[in-house]
């Protein structure tokens, strides 16, 4: 590495990881298992954990299995459950970042407010403080945005919603000092979180109106608890609990071909229709529940007891569309005020405007959101064009609809480490990914995604950004993202040489 040029004050470090969650803190544990010690996480929370710090709302789970949503290095043969609970998956983050010895690695309470990528200096200067403290910055020849692509709730534009005088807030930020019982509570959103919290409040509140503008598909979760004698076994011979783990890759790999072939498509939602009307007795509720496009387009729920929830005598399921909320409660478009004590909005996030996007600045001093246009786009859903050494976790394209993210995301993370080898071995300053070669990635991905469930299913989802492109999700299984992505095509990368002079002097060593 050579030696940087910072400012008096700068923090000086090889590499900045934006972000603490999932993401940042497997890619912090093999920096470390690769020899590099010399990186910061700036994380804006007061803790690690990301999303699975902050989405603490009740009945918050995992909703694909525990054993394929970890680490493949860390397998964790305590899961009380197949799909664990949120506190677990906290406390698993929490216990690798101590257990790998990161703890000292991170930064916390430091939102990122800026990354300059400096072409002369040949870093980034990234800046990060919060409300309290003075702004820090930090000098670094590379920046890993781990920022999460679910971490930004949205706030929906419904008319009046500041003048609701009741308790509202996001699932994601879930208000655990308003007590719901016996109170009138308006729920908005029927998506992948409001079904795990519904059945959840349900018995404690005195009313529940759902308000539901689109019905998900919904498949049965068969969520168990995970006997003790599995997990003893699980500990004693590892290997176990690592052919459970391939099983079930190997089972959701397959499901990928659904969203591709119509006819194996239908045969799912068969499956999700005869679940509804075993568990739905009124066929006026039924009618309400029928999705009217195709299955896997939005992405498939699944829960065991969402649908008994919906049909004790204190909910409602409100279909008419939400016309603006008034300070008491809800007004339909039909006229009708549905009074309510709290509204909670399950209300989702859009990961296709990430809010770091304007603050990361490349070489032509463009920002990452001038560059995309409201359309994010990268090479191997991990570096763009313009922007030397810096890399993103669960960046573009890289989410699934049918198994398990962390798999992409150690993908990525081999990727960004034999990136970082290639810059020593080559004695290059930075890497950037070839515009052509990014170009062609993504018209691969575009038109894999053309004739997809997930494009043509006829629905609007948080897979598709603003410009109508499907930025969001890989169009075939793990395996092939694997091997596109684990190795790195040098020829596919532009390799910036070292300027013959470096600078030597830094601010503190
Ligand atoms: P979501 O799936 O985007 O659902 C948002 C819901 O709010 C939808 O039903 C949407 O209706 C509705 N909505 C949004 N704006 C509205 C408005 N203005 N008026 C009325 N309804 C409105 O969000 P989410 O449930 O938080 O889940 C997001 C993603 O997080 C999931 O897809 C999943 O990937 C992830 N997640 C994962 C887990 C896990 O266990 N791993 C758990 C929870 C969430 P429309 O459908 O009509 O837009």
């Amino acid at each position: 590495m050579p030696t940087m040029a910072a400012p008096a004050g700068t923090h000086v470090v090889r590499l900045v990881i934006i972000g603490g969650g999932f993401s940042g803190i497997g890619m912090a544990i093999r920096l470390r298992q690769a020899g590099i010690e010399d990186f910061v996480i700036l994380e804006r929370g007061h803790d690690s954990g990301g999303t699975w710090r902050d989405n603490s709302y009740p009945g918050c789970a995992c909703d694909v299995q525990s054993s394929l949503y970890s680490f493949s290095f860390a397998p964790n043969p305590a899961w009380s459950r197949s799909f664990a609970p949120q506190p677990e998956i906290r406390d698993y983050l929490r216990t690798c970042a101590r257990d790998f010895d990161i703890d000292r690695h991170f930064v916390f309470d430091q939102t990122v407010t800026g990354a300059v990528w400096d072409d002369v200096a040949q870093h980034w200067t990234v800046t990060a403080g919060s409300a309290d403290t003075t702004t820090t910055a930090w000098c670094a020849h590379a920046v890993v945005m781990a920022s999460g692509a679910l971490s930004d709730p949205i706030l929906p534009a419904i008319p009046g919603i500041e003048d609701y005088t009741g308790n509202l807030f996001h699932s994601a930020r879930w208000n655990h000092h308003v007590d719901l019982s016996r109170k009138r509570v308006a729920v908005i959103g029927t998506g992948a979180s409001a079904i795990q919290f519904i059945p959840e409040i349900q018995p404690r509140v005195a009313s529940l109106e759902i308000f539901q503008r689109t019905p998900p598909w919904i498949l049965p979760r068969h969520d168990t608890a995970v006997p003790e004698w599995r997990k003893a076994l699980y500990r004693a011979l590892p290997l176990t609990q690592r052919l459970q783990r391939a099983a079930l890759y190997a089972m959701r790999e397959s499901l990928v071909h659904a969203f591709h072939h119509r006819a194996l498509a239908r045969a799912v939602e068969w499956r999700a229709r005869t679940f509804m009307e075993s568990q739905i007795s009124d066929p006026v509720l039924r009618e309400k529940l029928v999705p009217d496009y195709q299955i896997g387009c939005k992405r498939i729920l699944v829960s065991d007891d969402y649908y008994r929830a919906i049909q004790r005598p204190n909910v409602s399921l409100v279909t008419e569309r939400i016309r603006a909320i008034q300070p008491t409660g809800i007004v339909t478009v039909d006229g009708a005020l549905h009074h309510a004590d709290v509204v909670v909005l399950g209300t989702g996030f859009r990961p296709t405007d990430p809010p770091l996007a304007p603050l990361i600045i490349g070489r032509d001093r463009r920002s990452l959101a001038e560059v995309w246009q409201g359309s994010p786009n990268a090479y191997m859903g991990t570096t763009v064009a313009g922007f030397p050494n810096f890399f993103m976790l669960l960046g573009p394209n890289t989410a699934l609809g049918h198994s398990s993210v962390m798999l992409m995301v150690e993908a990525q993370i081999d990727h960004v480490l034999s990136v970082l080898q290639l810059l020593e071995s080559r004695g290059a300053a930075a890497a950037d990914p070839d515009p052509t070669a990014q170009r062609e990635y993504v018209a691969m991905i575009d038109a894999r995604l053309a004739t997809s469930t997930w494009n043509a299913g006829g629905c609007s989802s948080w897979y598709l950004d603003r410009t109508g492109r499907n930025s969001t999700l890989w169009p075939d299984g793990v395996g092939r993202f694997r091997r596109t992505v684990s190795h790195v095509n040098a020829d596919a990368y532009r390799w910036l040489p070292r300027r013959a002079s470096p600078a030597l002097v830094t601010a503190n060593g």
